[in-house]
């Protein structure tokens, strides 16, 4: 099994999970070839948020979603501020955020659905985007996990969400790790450090990594243990390789624009959906 990408009918580039069934959900993830925006959001930027034109973002948004059958105004998205809040959606929220940031979910880092044809969506740039696919209750689940998300437990929160909102089992739950910084580059300080230990009292040793007199942070296995903690199966969870900040040419990512001396930058979108 892989991450792979696979070339859109309109030009675009679509990330996909090779374990997710094509018959229960639509998912994808953006990269940031393709779109409107400029510099430095160049080009595919798909967040609101950021200090791009809303014109262009749109334009994008549309772009990109077409490439997955649907319509700007199906999508949910909230306002995303590295919390641990978990969000459940229905029909009434359709449309949320969609072109208008004042309009998002307020201050939700995830979101979970067992609506059908309503697509979830989060921007990232180095963030960790979670994809949850519970196959046997039909509902699906969107999580940010950045440090400060991963470190609270967000991707095992909205599993433990998903059991109480639909009854999902961890056994039944598909697991897609996206693109996101990589410890070969996510090189963190003493506040992370701390966090790190605290949260990760068994664990922090394989996620603290040093090398030439720094520490980098493996944040994809962070979310990896976590979700094998509550039950997933490790068969069941995949896991992409792509470092975002080693690959910026594809991804947007925040560290690679700073080394650049940028101060901004676009984002890249997560979206699932049930079939
Ligand atoms: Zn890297």
């Amino acid at each position: 099994m892989s991450y792979f990408l696979r070339r859109t009918e309109n030009n675009l580039w679509r990330g996909m999970f090779s374990t997710f069934p094509e018959d229960l959900v639509t998912h994808g993830v953006s990269t940031r070839i393709g779109g409107v925006s400029k510099e430095p959001f160049d080009s595919l930027n798909l967040a609101l948020h950021v200090g791009d034109e809303p014109t262009d973002v749109i334009a994008n948004r549309k772009k990109f979603l077409r490439a997955l059958g649907f319509k700007l105004s199906d999508i949910v998205t909230p306002n995303q501020v590295h919390g641990d809040k978990i969000f459940r959606v229905d029909e009434n929220y359709r449309g949320c955020g969609c072109n208008n940031y004042a309009d998002s979910i307020p201050e939700t880092d995830a979101l979970i659905t067992d609506t059908p044809e309503l697509p979830l969506m989060l921007c990232f740039a180095d963030c960790v985007p979670i994809f949850f696919v519970d196959t046997e209750n039909r509902a699906v689940g969107l999580a940010h996990g950045g440090w400060k998300g991963t470190l609270k437990k967000i991707a095992a929160k909205t599993l433990l969400k998903m059991n109480s909102e639909f009854g999902t089992r961890p056994q039944d739950c598909l697991i897609g790790i996206a693109p996101s910084i990589g410890v070969c580059c996510y090189e963190v300080g003493g506040v992370v450090i701390d966090k790190c230990k605290e949260a990760f009292p068994d664990d922090h040793e394989r996620l603290l990594i040093q090398r030439d007199g720094k520490i980098f942070l493996d944040l994809q296995l962070a979310n990896v243990i976590q979700l094998l903690e509550v039950g997933v199966p490790e068969k069941n969870i995949e896991v992409s390789n792509h470092c975002t900040c080693c690959t910026s040419d594809w991804y947007f990512s925040y560290r690679a624009a700073q080394k650049k001396n940028l101060d901004r930058t676009g984002r890249i979108a997560a979206l699932i959906a049930l079939k």
